[in-house]
This record gives C-alpha cells, structure tokens and sequence, in this order.
C-alpha cells in the first residue's frame, strides 16, 4: 500500500490509574480484517506492559524466558481472524518449511482427535468449571508442542497470537511445568484485547466449529472459506473500542479519536521465547 494509503490515529485511554496514548497506523481503505492483526498486536503488547509495570510495582516479576516453552504446550485459543492469518503465513512460508509445519498441524490436529479430547470438548463435559481445567491439563499433560515451537522457541514470534501475548508468569519458571491452579501465577492484565478480537471476528467458522484453537487453523480455513467484510482501518479500530467499552474488564475514560497524519512505522520487538 503506497503512504497516503495510510492513517494515523491516537487513543487515550485511562486503565486503571495509568494513563495511556496509543498511536496507531491502520489502512485508510477497506481492508480483511487480518490486516488489521499488526496493530491489535501492538495494542495487546502495550496492555501487557502495563500489566508488567502493575506487577512490578507489587514487587513481581515476569519469569518467563528464552527456552522456557511450557506454555506452548497449551491449548492456545484464537480469534477466526487469527485462524486465518495463521493459515495464511504457513501459505506463504518458502518450501520445505511449509510442508513440515503443515505436517505438525496435520499430527497435532490428529492426535487430539484420536484420543477423544474434541468429544470431550464439544460435549456438555466442558461446560462447567471443572470440565474446562480437566480439559486444560488433559491437553498439557499430552505434551504435543505448538506446531510453532522450533528448539524451545517461538519461530513466528512476532505474529504469534494475542493470547500468547497475554500469558505471563510471575510464579517461578519450574512452576509452568505443572500447571494448575495454585501453582502458577499469571500477570493480571487489565484488558484482554484476545477476547475482544473474539466477538469482533466471530463468523462461520466459530458459529460451526465452536471454540477456535491455534492447531486447528489449517482445517478451519480449507473447510470454512473466509467470508469477512471490508472496512477501513478507523471503522475497525472504532467497532474493536466498541466492544472494548461494553466489557466489564476495561474502564477507557476517553473515546479513540483518529488524528489523521503522515504514517510513521509502528513494532515492537522482544525476545523470542
Ligand atoms: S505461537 Fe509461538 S508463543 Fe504461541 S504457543 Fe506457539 S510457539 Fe508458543
């Protein structure tokens, strides 16, 4: 997309008492949603830095680290639209890479199936609190890895999924090899932007297949052909604060306001894990 293409916004928001400026750079014409993946990204990674300061105020720290994997070994869910763009980056990833990755997620996908755990999920068995945590540490304790894990580390860190983003230890790192409840502690992050993407996304394939997993990306794009509207990259952000707002989990004191100026070029870079 040439630079006019382009527009830059700002958001004030106020969570909790910190204050917090957002400027985003979205398409100024309509766009897929998954377009829109980059700067959802970098707002989840700014909530959780504030969750991070939050907790480091309390005297807490974040364990996780390089090689430290165990929570890729989780159930990760995903937004549809995150479903897509997964799919859509193992497309484009060069040969033979694509060929082993869509080999992980054929395996991963079948082994899940083989042993039951979908029956269990899509069965009245996860719908009460403790079918859920049995679900949970059922899929844990198979100790299949992210198809994404490559020598303990995440090799699509940068796109990887906003609840990945969103899961941060404050309990010791030995702890998240057995993770239940009362052993590992999570940093408390004030927004989830994971569950708002849900409802912003939910199409087709969450109404037929449910509960959306990163391992089941690769099937839900090749049997629910993607059918997501086209809006602008202000319509997006105005329709993600929308939802935002109407949760009890956020507290935005201001409305976003879209400046419109020139471009400028938005990331964030951490460490791969
Ligand atoms: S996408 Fe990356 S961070 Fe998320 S579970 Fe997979 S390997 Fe881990």
């Amino acid at each position: 997309m040439a630079e006019d293409e382009w527009v830059t916004g700002k958001v004030g928001l106020r969570v909790g008492n910190v204050p917090l400026d957002l400027e985003m750079t979205v398409p100024a014409r309509p766009v897929k949603p998954h377009r829109m993946l980059p700067v959802f990204h970098q707002m989840a990674d700014s909530f959780a830095d504030i969750g991070i300061q939050a907790e480091s105020e309390a005297g807490k720290h974040v364990s996780c680290k390089a090689k430290c994997a165990s929570c890729c070994h989780q159930a990760i869910p995903v937004s549809e639209v995150e479903a897509y763009y997964i799919a859509d980056l193992v497309a484009a990833m060069p040969e033979p890479r694509r060929t082993e990755i869509v080999s992980r997620f054929a395996k991963t996908l079948e082994h899940f199936k083989t042993i039951g755990w979908f029956d269990d999920l899509h069965s009245s068995k996860a719908g009460s609190m403790k079918g859920a945590e049995r679900l949970v540490l059922w899929y844990f304790n198979e100790q299949i890895p992210c198809p994404f894990l490559e020598d303990s580390m995440c090799s699509i860190y940068e796109q990887r999924p906003i609840a990945c983003r969103e899961y941060l230890a404050t309990s010791p790192a030995e702890n998240c090899s057995s993770p239940s409840a009362e052993g590992v502690r999570l940093v408390g992050l004030p927004i989830k932007p994971s569950t708002t993407m849900k409802q912003l996304t939910e199409g087709e394939a969450s109404k037929r297949a449910g509960f959306l997993l990163l391992i089941m990306a690769l099937e839900i794009a090749k049997k629910y052909p993607e059918t997501f509207p086209e809006k602008t990259g202000e319509q997006w952000m105005a329709e993600f604060f929308g939802k935002l707002t109407s949760e009890p989990q956020s507290v935005p004191e201001a409305p976003p306001q879209a400046v419109r100026k020139r471009p400028k070029k938005r990331g964030r870079h951490g460490p791969k894990r």
